[in-house]
């Protein structure tokens, strides 16, 4: 699917690849050991550019409702942007 964020680029977005439950769940819990390790096994696992994997890691919430970029912390859709700041979020699921 495609996702968007208005304060990255590419202003167009990014095509993502699909990702079931478990990887979810996996790639939030690298991201949140670290950022720089998820980015490498999302281009290993996924087959995704370096600039995509950033762009994917940047955008996951570690914690769910959670605003990546803001104090906001009632998201409440997998792929929303922040009613408070705009910036694209993947709140994915609640663990
Ligand atoms: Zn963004
Ligand atoms: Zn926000």
């Amino acid at each position: 699917m495609k996702v968007q964020c208005k304060n990255c680029l590419p202003k167009e977005g990014i095509e993502i690849p699909d990702f079931s439950l478990a990887e979810k769940e996996h790639y939030r819990k690298v991201k949140e050991e670290s950022p720089i390790r998820a980015v490498k096994i999302l281009i290993d696992e996924k087959n995704v550019s370096h600039r995509d994997a950033k762009y994917i890691v940047t955008h996951i919430n570690i914690e769910y409702g959670q605003c990546n970029r803001c104090s906001f912390n009632e998201l409440n859709e997998e792929y929303g942007k922040c009613p408070k700041c705009g910036a694209l979020n993947f709140n994915w699921i609640k663990f």
